[in-house]
């Protein structure tokens, strides 16, 4: 039986800011026992340092920097077969989502920011796009002439640039209000 509908890799903007926040943590190594972590549930040490290649000591280390900052948590249970107790690290999926969600609003509160920059000036350029664009205050100090390349500065349209920035504040708000 085929069990390729339940593990389609499809990567979200959730879990790629999550694998963010974990190399973050702890580098590659971190991010790849996150990974392990998201697909089993809960593992414990000895089936994650098979899984990734990561050596037991090192593991260890990595899982205790993700448990400071509450991204990972622990727990015993008791084998129904033997009746011995296996120590099991899981995912704390409530925290990373609210690591996400702040994440999401810190990025929301830049773009808004940037969008009343774009709304609430005029710009000018050149021409030439690697000389960039001067405000209008910028430009008149200049007498409209490019100050690093002395070309004529005309005025720059960036109606595309406020288009696009308010599409992707309005995915995000959408995205915040919806989880
Ligand atoms: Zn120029």
């Amino acid at each position: 039986m085929s069990t390729t509908l339940k593990r389609q890799p499809t990567i979200s903007v959730d879990e790629s800011l999550l694998y963010k926040v974990a190399s973050k943590i702890g580098g590659e190594e971190a991010v790849k026992i996150v990974k392990e972590l998201k697909k089993r549930g809960k593992a414990t040490e000895e089936e994650l340092a098979k899984e990734t290649d990561i050596k037991l000591s090192e593991l260890r280390k990595i899982l205790f920097k993700l448990h400071s900052f509450s991204l990972v948590t622990s727990e015993n249970v008791q084998d129904t077969k033997t009746g011995w107790l296996i120590f099991y690290w899981r995912l704390q999926e409530d925290q990373l989502k609210s690591v996400v969600r702040a994440q999401k609003r810190r990025i929301l509160e830049k773009l808004q920011a940037r969008l009343e920059f774009e709304k609430t000036h005029d710009f000018f350029y050149c021409n030439d796009k690697h000389c960039g664009r001067y405000t209008f205050e910028e430009a008149v100090e200049n007498f409209f002439k490019c100050p690093s390349c002395g070309g004529t500065l005309q005025h720059f349209d960036n109606s595309k640039i406020i288009e696009a920035l308010e599409k992707k504040i309005k995915m995000l708000k959408e995205e915040l209000e919806h989880e």
